[in-house]
């Protein structure tokens, strides 16, 4: 690069507020931000060249092999426009859906937003999804269609698409390619000119220091690092602040910005975006969505986010139950930087001790659990994940988290279970098959619209139970890769689900055990006896295994007994001893059969969580 790095330390210390400009990228995944990141970067020689990559901002090796972001990562840029120097602060965002918790959260630390949407994709669920959030806290919108580069491109439709969908005119839409770096100066451009400066958030005659912590890191030596946005006043190296919400007090042991390296500053001034080093170490002192404010002149709180609620559960045991305290402190550990993990502590007569924990969706529990394997090197079973369902019994109203404490069908008065409202976007050739798999997973189609010229959005509701029985990848299989989805839980209707229990030689294995639609149990309990008749081992007794659910067994299949050949070193025609082995053996069989239990191998749990 010719210039070099440009430096920090040869720019002003403080900025005027009309200088700066805080904004975020949104799109449905996949459709490049983290690439067009990438181009901004370079072109603003915030990272070297040498030392550029692809996807820059994900820095986690999850999110790389992935090509998914699942944190976000704040950076400071400096660019010149008409001779003026501009402060841009861009943060990237997640795009699948179990991360719009984070991307609603970077959103209220911004003024505006590049909505960015792939050319050879157009318009896709989250791409509405996203916007909506977006539009609701009024951030100004850059539309913006990517990928222009590639020969599919299809920039006329897509631009179609984004006019009818936002209500601006096709020139207002800009091409870039985060590939080629086409038209990304030309968009850095438009950010100036449409994004607002910030605006101070305080009263005319109010003083003193507010900012919002929109996320936070851990470190085992600086403790807790905040990253926030400044919207009143400044704050400076060594000030004492305070976090309201927590109400934790503290020093700015360090200042400093995102380079996305952190560089530290000698302070953060009004309108910018950056960290604070607190040296708090104490598990779950803050909280995203908290403001920090003076410890002297402290000023009201703002609004902060809505704390994210977990839809799914599942438990999680170590394979060695030597691990147990190794988890608690991997748990405890990702719950710093992850405020939306949430566990608790469980115990299970085949699996021992282990945790509860609740996520966000079945992707946030992928991550998560491979994070544990990999930071942590724990190996993990992993519980058959699970919705929470309101159950009403004469003993009163419960909130049930897994199987095994599921109330048997005689108590049961009512259940309530959570059900999702989703939208689906699919080129209308595929709306045949969609409907044939919305049949199948329970769900209740609503409008149905058709916008640009190749895409129907469908709007359905459908329990979140169905959701996770694999509706993702189906969704995908059944439209060749062209739907998209995306859903927002929306409350509670009453469920008809029953509890499907598993005996394995006439003992039940609660690790087994699951809540299924009533209509499916009978199938699901011959699919779930046939798969652990495959997969359990023999024994020298036989033994059956069982799906029972209305008290009663609705499936069972027979594991016959291994034969060891006890009379094999017999050779000629003893008949007679021959005989007395065997019937010593029977006896032996007898015996273990009426005390025997099946040691359930780990590999077998593992292969049926699956
Ligand atoms: P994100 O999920 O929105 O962050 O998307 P990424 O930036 O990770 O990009 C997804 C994929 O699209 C990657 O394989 C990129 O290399 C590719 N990609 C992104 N932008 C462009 C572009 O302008 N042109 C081409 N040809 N590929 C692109
Ligand atoms: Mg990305």
């Amino acid at each position: 690069m010719a210039r070099g790095l440009r430096l920090w330390a040869s720019f002003p210390v403080s900025w005027p507020l009309m200088d700066i400009r805080n904004f975020s990228i949104i799109a449905h995944i996949d459709h490049g931000k983290s690439t067009l990141a990438d181009r901004m970067l370079e072109l603003t020689h915030t990272v070297e060249a040498r030392k550029m990559q692809a996807q820059v901002l994900d820095k986690m090796d999850l999110e790389r092999e992935r090509g998914i972001t699942i944190k976000m990562t704040p950076v400071r840029m400096a660019h010149k426009l008409d001779g003026n120097d501009y402060q841009l602060n861009l943060i990237d965002t997640p795009g699948h859906i179990d991360f719009s918790y984070e991307v609603s959260r970077s959103l209220r630390a911004v003024e505006g937003a590049i909505l960015l949407v792939d050319s050879t994709q157009g318009v896709q669920a989250q791409t509405l999804s996203v916007l909506a959030m977006a539009k609701e806290i009024g951030l100004s919108i850059i539309p913006v269609v990517n990928k222009i580069d590639l020969p599919a491109a299809n920039i006329k439709e897509t631009k179609r698409e984004i006019g009818e969908l936002l209500g601006t005119k096709e020139e207002d839409i800009l091409s870039v390619s985060g590939k080629t770096g086409e038209g990304v100066e030309a968009l850095l451009a438009e950010v100036i000119k449409r994004v607002p400066p910030p605006k101070k958030a305080r009263r005319d005659n109010e003083e003193g220091t507010r900012a919002l912590v929109f996320d936070f890191e851990y470190s085992n030596h600086k403790g807790i690092v905040l990253f926030l946005r400044v919207m009143d006043g400044n704050i400076k190296k060594g000030d004492k602040l305070q976090l309201l919400q927590a109400k934790e007090s503290f020093a700015a042991l360090e200042v400093g910005i995102f380079s996305p390296a952190m560089i530290a500053r000698d302070s953060l001034e009004e309108g910018e975006t950056g960290y604070v080093v607190t040296g708090i170490k104490k598990i779950g002192a803050t909280t995203v969505g908290d403001t920090v404010t003076g410890e002297k002149h402290p000023l009201v709180a703002l609004s902060g986010y809505k704390e994210p609620q977990p839809v799914v559960w599942a438990s999680l045991y170590p394979e060695d139950a030597d691990d147990f305290s190794t988890l608690r402190q991997a748990l405890e550990r990702l719950k710093l930087e992850d405020a939306s993990l949430s566990f608790e502590e469980e115990a299970s007569p085949t699996l021992g001790r282990g945790f509860r924990s609740g996520f966000l969706g079945m992707l946030h529990l992928e991550i998560i659990t491979e994070r544990l394997r990999r930071e942590h090197n724990l190996t993990l079973i992993v519980a058959l994940p699970t919705v929470a369902y309101e159950v009403t019994t004469k003993k009163g109203i419960e909130t049930i988290y897994s199987a095994a404490l599921f109330p048997v069908e005689g108590d049961i008065l009512k259940i309530r279970e959570p059900w999702v409202t989703a939208t689906i976007i699919t080129p209308p050739q595929y709306v045949g098959a969609i409907m044939q798999l919305l049949f199948e997973h329970e769900a209740e189609v609503g409008d149905t619209e058709n916008f640009g010229g190749e895409r129907t959005s469908l709007t359905i509701l459908m329990p979140l139970r169905e959701l996770m029985r694999n509706f993702f990848d189906e969704l995908k299989s059944v439209s060749s890769g062209f739907a998209s989805l995306s859903y927002e839980v929306a409350g509670l209707q009453e469920g008809d689900v029953v509890r499907l229990d598993i005996l394995v030689a006439d003992e039940p294995v609660t690790a087994f055990s699951r809540i299924v639609s009533r209509k499916k149990v009978d199938e699901e309990a011959q699919a779930l006896v046939e798969k652990l008749q495959k997969n359990l081992p023999k024994q020298l007794f036989p033994y059956k295994i069982q799906g029972r659910a209305f008290g009663r067994i609705i499936a069972s299949r027979s594991v016959s007994a291994m034969r060891k050949d006890v009379t094999g070193y017999l050779y000629g025609g003893d008949v007679s001893r021959k005989k007395k082995l065997l019937e010593k053996q029977k006896k032996g069989k007898k015996r273990m059969k009426e005390s025997g239990k099946v040691n359930i191998p780990q590999e077998v749990f593992l292969k049926v969580m699956r």
